[in-house]
């Protein structure tokens, strides 16, 4: 069995940048089950917030921050985040990101929730791309070894603590087992969860279920959050138009023309991404159409093509001038905001486990995630997963005690009278019909019957789409099994049978193995 010092599973921001520190402490090995860049880092588009401005501060993007999680964010690692952000920003300076300028400075956008413009971006709206091909190249040029088309399957875990990892060789079918001392995941978010996502084909969950079969606890999984506006056109898989566009003055109309949006918020089209996202579907159904509009027809054409080529040209590609006509847009699920239990170092319940990026659950997002804080949580704590490594830590999590979570486990359920075959298909039309963007007990109730028994009926999984599927399907239990314990609507978390948060849910659940 080869042995390394570190083992990372995944190769989008979380993985490269981890790998970059890390080989300065050991040997390491990338696992990627597909290539290099096939991951949801590329398409951020947005940018990383950072309070680097003279007239911002992390005391404001803490508020900020705070705002969005809606009681549920820990203040702890928040404060961290906001407060090691500058640093993390340099790094990514240095290691030859090219965020863009402003009169010499780097330039720095306003995105709904933020009280100051505090995004920075690389060529306008190709943030992640910019970061991705950046790090993989440092990756390469220091022979860093990357295991391409190769799926982590299972963790080994020796008396409580990791002692390696599984590993399935998508292009010959065998499994090899690799031992190391410090296993990262950094295996991404589930947005395949869902018919409507912006996520990139990997994103399945991987990790949770990984971290979660080998004992390790799972936290804050009924908040996932939806992206109000991701283009919608027959065929054309949903591309994400940010945040930014609304944010540099764009305007949402229904299919009559109608701008909609201050009819449900003073904030209009800079509402918290969940108001926008619930109040586009209310509109929706109201005009009996499956999609709305952005309406950036009054921008200056400059604006348009400066702050977003991307966007602009992936449009125009599809036959859509943004400049002169209207884009048709609808929610899509976009982002997890649980995962891996971790504490502020990265560490979870299992010794040498440590989690980092979308997969990981630190507290920074609470119940909503402000945007573009995920790229910059990816760094702060990867930064700091590196420096517990160097100083040799494997010690546990504390895994009870906390006075703001409740334990559970994932029960027994009544099988259904009749229950289709598990697919890739079914799963998401399952999870966007009844554990979407608005839920109740009924319709979670059902989603979570036909999860557990798919779990029964699956078979021994082969390949990478068979683990896939497998890794879903518990991923989506998580998300399910929570989604009806919790008997209120917070952050992304909408019930139409609870509408209202209460304080008597200001806890977190926290899935444990049994
Ligand atoms: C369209 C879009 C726009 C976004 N815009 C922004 C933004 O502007 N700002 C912001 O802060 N955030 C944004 N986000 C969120 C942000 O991009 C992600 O949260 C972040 O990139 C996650 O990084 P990661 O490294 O954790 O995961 P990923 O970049 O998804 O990488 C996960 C990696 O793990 C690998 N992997 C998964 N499972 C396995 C396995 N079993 N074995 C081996 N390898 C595995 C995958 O192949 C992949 O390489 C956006 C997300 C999307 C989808």
């Amino acid at each position: 069995m080869n042995q390394y010092d570190y083992i990372i599973v995944g190769s989008g921001i979380a993985g490269l940048y981890t790998a970059l520190l890390a080989k300065e402490q050991g040997s390491v090995l990338i696992i990627t089950k597909g290539s290099i860049d096939d991951c949801n880092t590329k398409y951020a588009q947005g940018g990383i917030a950072a309070a680097i401005d003279k007239n911002d501060s992390p005391e404001l993007h803490f508020r900020d921050t705070i705002a969005a999680g809606d009681g549920l964010c820990d203040e702890e690692t928040v404060r961290i985040l906001v407060n090691e952000a500058p640093d993390r920003i340099t790094d990514l300076v240095n290691l030859g990101v090219p965020f863009d300028t402003l009169d010499g400075e780097i330039a720095l956008a306003r995105e709904a929730a933020h009280s100051m413009p505090r995004i920075l971006h690389a060529g306008g709206d190709a943030t992640g791309k910019h970061i991705e091909v950046t790090l993989s190249n440092r990756v390469r040029s220091f022979k860093i070894q990357v295991l391409e088309d190769c799926l982590a399957t299972d963790i080994l875990v020796e008396k409580g603590a990791v002692k390696g990892v599984k590993a399935l060789d998508c292009r010959t079918g065998s499994i090899e087992k690799f031992s190391c001392r410090f296993l990262i995941l950094a295996t991404g978010g589930a947005g395949q969860l869902y018919k409507f996502n912006t996520n990139a084909d990997v994103a399945t969950g991987d990790g949770i279920a990984l971290a979660f079969n080998a004992g390790a606890e799972i936290v804050d999984m009924e908040f996932f959050q939806f992206h109000p506006t991701a283009l919608r056109l027959p065929g054309v898989t949903p591309f994400l138009i940010s945040e930014a566009v609304r944010g540099e003055g764009g305007i949402l109309r229904n299919v009559e023309g109608y701008r909609f949006m201050p009819d449900y918020t003073p904030k209009g089209e800079l509402a918290p991404r969940d108001v926008v996202a619930r109040s586009i579907l209310y509109e929706m159904k109201k005009t009996g159409s499956d999609r709305v509009f952005i309406d950036v027809t009054h921008l200056p054409p400059r604006v348009t093509t400066t702050r977003f080529p991307h966007i602009y040209q992936f449009c125009l590609n599809h036959g859509l001038d943004i400049i002169k006509g209207l884009v048709p847009v609808a929610p899509a699920a976009h982002y997890m905001m649980g995962g891996i239990k971790t504490n502020s170092w990265g560490e979870t319940n299992i010794a040498g486990l440590f989690a980092t990026g979308e997969t990981a659950c630190t507290g920074v997002h609470g119940a909503n995630r402000l945007a573009s804080n995920s790229l910059l949580e990816v760094l702060v704590f990867s930064k700091r997963t590196m420096e517990k490594t160097r100083k040799g830590s494997k010690a546990r999590v504390p895994t009870t005690g906390e006075g703001t979570e409740i334990h559970h486990s994932l029960g027994q359920r009544q099988v259904p009278k009749a229950v289709s075959a598990p697919s890739l298909s079914a799963l998401q039309q399952l999870h966007w019909d009844k554990v979407g963007i608005i839920r109740n007990k009924e319709s979670l109730t059902e989603a979570a019957d036909v999860l557990a028994a798919w779990q029964h009926l699956l078979p021994q999984p082969t390949d990478r789409p068979s683990y896939e599927l497998n890794n879903l399907i518990l991923t989506g239990r998580l998300v399910t099994e929570a989604a009806l314990l919790r008997e209120e609507s917070r952050g992304a978390h909408f019930r139409s049978d609870f509408p209202q948060s209460s304080p008597k849910w200001q806890h977190h659940i926290v899935f444990t193995p049994k």
